[in-house]
């Protein structure tokens, strides 16, 4: 069982930052993301898009602002639960809460804090019979390591950025790379698709366009997959160890919805007079997920919501203890100059 003090539930920017706030009042935080990586939608979705309302950064790359955040939040040493989805919690008599994840990780803290965001990111599955027999038996619709794959037979499905950037990398990893794909054009940068018709050339990636995979075989586990041209002209019974189909990824707020929570269109009510806790007390709802009157979908909003539920954990967790706030820069403040990596120090004194 895994215990902090913060449990976040959502790694994005909103969760990300969550971290530095908690540990300058001394808490400790776990994230869970069901996505293999942090940074939410700047991660996944538009990771090279400059951003140009975070205050004092005129523009800024999302992907780097993410790697801004988790260097922002190393002093701090977070735990990470990557690639497993928040999926039930469960309430203890003293009022904490048991996280569980689908992959059966679970984690104990006095509060919740849900960054999801737009929601867990859903993998969008291809159509076909028996696929659900295969899962994690060969079939998967991420890659969380791709050293699993060295020196496998891999297939990979998909005509966007991540089907074309992890055959590139796959194919100085596993045995063979093969990419389907339904159409003849991708949809990927074009830098991408050049480097994969080069690696077609030299033989590193089998390209199989336009096709299908209308047919997975294997006993205990996935050994054949059958690929057909989209005209039906051949039919391809290829040997495998992997099918990765990576058509993208949908986000929905799934378990969560379940969880007792008062829920309007989607989004997780809260009290933005307060703290942005939900209705229920010691879970708190921040940044994308929440709703209130007035609510922008910003990632300076979610950053906002983070600091201020800090404080009201803090009081929830040590509700006999004062705190007076000193600003970042008092008491000699380490960590600030990027070539330390201690925690700031002595930013809320607590006093009993
Ligand atoms: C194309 C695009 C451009 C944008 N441009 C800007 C911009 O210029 N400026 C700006 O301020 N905002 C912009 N936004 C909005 C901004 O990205 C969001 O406001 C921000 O990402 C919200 O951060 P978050 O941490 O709350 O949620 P998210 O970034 O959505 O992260 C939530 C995380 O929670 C995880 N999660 C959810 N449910 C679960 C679960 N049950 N278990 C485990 N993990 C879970 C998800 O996998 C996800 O990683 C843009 C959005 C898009 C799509």
């Amino acid at each position: 069982m895994i215990k902090t003090d913060i449990l976040i539930i959502g790694a994005g920017p909103t969760g990300l930052f969550t971290v530095f706030e908690a540990g300058l009042l001394q808490l400790k935080c776990h994230l869970i993301d069901a996505l293999p990586q942090p940074g939410g939608q700047c991660s996944e979705i538009y990771p090279k898009k400059p951003i140009y309302d975070i205050p004092g950064f005129p523009e800024v790359l999302a992907g780097k602002l993410v790697d801004n955040l988790m260097e922002q939040i190393a002093p701090f040493q977070p735990g990470f639960t990557l690639g497993e989805r928040a999926e039930k919690i469960e309430k203890q008599e003293d009022g904490s809460f048991v996280v569980t994840t689908n992959k059966g990780t679970q984690h104990h803290a006095p509060i919740v804090a849900i960054a999801g965001g737009l929601g867990s990111f859903e993998p969008r599955k291809p159509l076909l019979d028996n696929l659900s027999n295969f899962e994690d038996k060969g079939v998967a619709y991420m890659i969380k390591d791709p050293e699993v794959y060295r020196d496998k037979k891999v297939l990979i499905a998909g005509g966007g950025d991540s089907a074309l950037d992890w055959s590139i990398f796959l194919a100085d990893v596993a045995a063979e790379v093969t990419l389907v794909h339904r159409r003849n054009e991708f949809r990927g940068a074009l830098d991408s698709v050049e480097k994969v018709q080069q690696l077609k050339n030299q033989r590193k990636i089998n390209l199989i366009t336009p096709a299908e995979v209308v047919g997975l075989q294997g006993e205990n586990k996935l050994e054949r997959v059958i690929v057909r041209k989209t005209d039906n002209s051949e039919e391809i019974d290829l040997e495998v160890d992997d099918f990765i189909p990576l058509f993208g990824l949908s986000p929905k707020l799934g378990p969560i919805a379940e969880w007792g929570l008062d829920i309007e269109k989607n989004a997780i009510k809260v009290d933005n007079t307060l703290d942005y806790q939900t209705n229920i007390p010691g879970i708190y709802a921040i940044g994308d997920v929440n709703t209130y009157p007035g609510k922008l979908k910003l990632i300076l909003c979610g950053f906002h919501e983070a600091t201020l539920m800090c404080q009201s954990a803090y009081q929830r967790i040590y509700p006999d203890k004062k705190y007076v706030m000193k600003y970042t820069t008092v008491g000699g403040v380490s960590g600030f100059d990027g070539s330390k990596k201690e925690a700031p120090k002595a930013v809320v004194k607590s006093i009993d």
